[in-house]
């Protein structure tokens, strides 16, 4: 793959663009189709370019639309037990936990792996199709903003791996039928990626709008912040929009995303977000995440003794990824944040580039720490025999679930641009 950094060329014909992450101004290079194209400061990646990406993501996203059906309408896994055989659909275990009085768990559990990849593939959808029949998709600017949101939180690659957990614990308990939605479900988080990956936000907006939108014609040159010339960077679509520093209902033209200079109150967010989450953090390791009652008498388990249940039962590849996603992650990400944010607090100057680097980790392996509340919820879904076993979802469920959801937000809340704000301003070379 080509990488160009933004600042390769230096021709005044080019356009103007202001990086996302650092808010630094800059002229863009040529971007080779399939290229990517970098920040000259931190690094970012500020725009890839798709070859044949429009035909190819809306046919991805067509096809996801299908085993979005089938994942959904036949049972993931089943037990068979004496005969009989419980199996579960991926909408049984939500009910089976609302029915238990887990309906924040529920919901989660609905959101993230029901209801996010559909809008999924069905915003892409909705946003190409009418592209590819030579018309204006209807309310462009609100479905991207959804296919924005559904992106962050669609987390079937996370369920895959925590059905496979599943199936592995299941294993010592009686034997496993797979499902086909099991399947199917592979299969759509391969297109889901696919789709995303191959779906060039640029070339869209461009075949919507006829001409690409830049910078205001009158900005000063680069080498500055876009904020210190006073652009607004969407987040959302990239779009440059002039605003003021005190402008708080200023509305991205192109997508209709709220616009500011900076996130307003970024870091008082971000902290309040991070202590809530660092203090449910504890229960959720101390408390039980599941109790299991049998003829042999009731068992209490917590996230920790889970990974010891793995681990001693010969699972240990499986042990490891279970201690990473759901003690080590959680933990290490509480602990990033709060450095980044206390950084950018004192207005650090050094290490801007690391800072950034830990940001975009933050933000890509955070998501992974839902693993243990889906491997909870097939369990709890799969193992009802009220004479034999039984499992629950105990009290530590909803705290964990509740430190992942709070860490992703403190995450979003977090403004990377505070990184560089301190950090001196870098000229455009000659
Ligand atoms: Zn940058
Ligand atoms: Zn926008």
């Amino acid at each position: 793959m080509n990488t160009v950094t933004s600042d390769d060329r230096n021709e005044d014909a080019r356009p103007l663009i202001a990086c996302h992450e650092c808010d630094l101004m800059q002229r863009e290079g040529f971007v080779p189709p399939g290229g990517t194209l970098r920040c000259c400061r931190c690094r970012a990646v500020l725009y890839r370019r798709r070859g044949r990406g429009f035909e190819r993501a809306l046919a991805f996203a067509l096809a996801a639309c299908v085993l979005w059906l089938i994942s959904n309408a036949f049972p993931i896994v089943g037990l068979a037990v004496n005969g009989d055989l419980v199996e579960t659909t991926l909408i049984g275990a939500v009910r089976v936990l609302y029915r238990d009085g887990m309906w924040p768990l529920a919901g989660l559990i609905f959101v993230t792996t029901i209801l996010m990849p559909a809008l999924q593939a069905l915003g892409t959808v909705w946003l190409l199709l009418p592209l590819y029949l030579n018309r204006r998709p209807w309310r462009a600017d609100a479905v991207f903003r959804l296919l924005r949101v559904a992106r962050n939180w669609g987390m079937t690659e996370v369920l895959m791996l925590g059905l496979l957990v599943a199936v592995v614990k299941l294993a010592h308990i009686a034997s496993v039928v797979t499902g086909p939605a099991l399947w199917s479900l592979a299969a759509l988080m391969l297109l889901l990626v696919a789709a995303s990956s191959a779906f060039d936000e640029r070339a869209m907006w461009m075949r919507i709008e006829g001409s690409p939108r830049g910078m205001p014609a009158d900005t000063p040159l680069a080498g500055r912040t876009a904020a210190a010339s006073g652009i607004c960077v969407c987040h959302d679509c990239g779009l440059s929009t002039r605003g003021t520093l005190h402008h708080d209902h200023l509305l991205c033209p192109r997508c209709g995303a709220r616009l500011h200079l900076r996130k307003p109150a970024s870091l008082s967010r971000t902290w309040a977000y991070l202590i809530a989450a660092a203090i449910l953090y504890v229960p959720a390791n101390l408390l039980p995440v599941m109790n299991t009652s049998s003829l042999f008498g009731a068992q209490k388990d917590t996230i920790m003794s889970g990974v010891a249940y793995l681990w001693h039962s010969g699972s240990w590849p499986l042990a490891i990824i279970v201690f990473i996603a759901s003690i080590a992650v959680p933990m290490l990400k509480i602990l990033a944040i709060g450095y980044l944010a206390a950084t950018a607090n004192l207005r650090m100057t050094q290490r801007s580039v690391q800072r950034a680097r830990i940001y975009r980790i933050v933000e890509l392996v955070g998501r992974w720490s839902m693993l243990d509340i889906y491997v909870i919820a097939v369990l709890v879904a799969l193992v009802q025999f009220s004479a034999m076993a039984t499992i629950e979802a105990g009290p530590a469920a909803i705290a964990f679930g509740a430190v992942v959801v709070l860490t992703m937000f403190a995450a979003m809340s977090f403004d990377p641009r505070l990184i560089w704000d301190s950090a001196p301003p870098r000229e455009e070379r000659p």
